[in-house]
């Protein structure tokens, strides 16, 4: 059975803390100067989570399987055993389970790093200066997408997309669209409009659909950081991939994009989740994918094909944009 190490933990923990640079942000509580516990285990390094929280000056309850961090400004959920946590309001789903060891709960060194810290300390985020975006919508020409009973995807992104460009534009940012009309694109060719016009973030804009007719809600995709598996896989592919390189980044905008896209829709949050889609995967850009909302659903269906509702989609997508581009400007 392995122990909590302090002394290895403290090398690891030292290059951690070196990474999360040299201080809280103004607002912010100082993290404690103390080295967070943690264990090897068969599936990677965890973290007591304990010390986890006080390292953002938070206080943790445990009560049954439900793990809480809360304190001023901030608040996370967790569920032992569970790989989808709450933080700050907004589901995020981890790439392992919290577990429990020496009665004490302990989470994924990497889900701490790459998916917890970018959300609670945004001065873990690389300064990045955001000037060009490339809008994606999904699919086109002889490609659909999903299907409602009266609309396609295709065609409620595409106008979703054209009325996120107009609102960026009006924000002073450069933007390209991969396609402003019903044309057919391969994902290669959409990842070739980023680099071409050497974009600084790239978003890709779809809609969902389930056989379950009653499922609906938003949710926001990043390429699954490094060595971790996706949303709906435990396959790890290991392969590190163009897109990983902004591990932090894609978390952070598909973090403010959920966020801000249900705050304008009030639409349920299905979560920030993790897939190795081929157009996220080799990005020379921090990138993501919003679905919007399920097209299968009748009701959201309507409200998707709406005008007022796209704007107002369109208008949360861009407050995102806004919020990654202030949190990552140079202080
Ligand atoms: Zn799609």
């Amino acid at each position: 059975m392995p122990q909590f190490h302090s002394a290895r933990l403290l090398k690891a923990l030292l290059a951690l803390a070196l990474c999360l640079g040299a201080g809280p942000a103004a607002g912010q509580r100082a993290p404690s100067p103390f080295p967070l516990r943690s264990v090897q285990t068969g599936s990677g390094v965890r973290i007591a989570m304990r010390d986890a929280a006080a390292f953002y000056g938070l206080r943790q309850t445990v009560r049954d399987k439900t793990v809480l961090w809360s304190g001023s400004g901030a608040s996370a959920e967790f569920t032992v055993d569970r790989r989808n946590a709450k933080i700050n309001g907004i589901q995020v789903n981890l790439s392992h389970a919290v577990a429990m060891h020496e009665k004490q709960p302990v989470i994924s060194e990497v889900d701490f790093r790459l998916l917890i810290d970018p959300i609670l300390r945004a001065r873990a985020l690389p300064r990045q200066r955001v000037m060009t975006v490339v809008i994606d919508p999904g699919h086109g020409g002889r490609d659909p997408g999903a299907a409602g009973r009266q609309h396609e995807e295709k065609a409620v992104v595409l106008q979703i997309s054209l009325r996120l460009g107009q609102i960026l534009r009006q924000q002073g940012f450069r933007v390209h669209m991969t396609r402003v009309t019903d044309q057919y694109l391969t994902l290669e060719q959409r990842i070739e409009v980023a680099r071409r016009h050497r974009a600084d973030l790239f978003v890709s804009i779809h809609a969902n659909a389930a056989a379950n007719q009653s499922v609906h809600g938003v949710e926001t995709f990043l390429l699954p950081p490094r060595g971790t598996a996706g949303t709906y896989t435990n396959r790890v592919l290991d392969t590190h991939r163009a897109g990983n390189a902004f591990d932090k980044q894609n978390l952070r905008l598909a973090y403010e994009i959920q966020r801000h896209s249900l705050a304008r829709t009030r639409a349920n949050d299905r979560g920030v989740k993790h897939a190795t889609f081929q157009v996220l995967r080799d990005l020379p850009c921090p990138g993501v994918l919003i679905e919007t909302g399920f097209i299968s659903n009748p009701r959201e269906e309507q409200l998707l094909a709406n005008p007022a509702y796209q704007t107002r989609m369109a208008a949360g997508i861009a407050a995102g944009i806004i919020a990654y581009r202030e949190l990552v400007a140079s202080p």
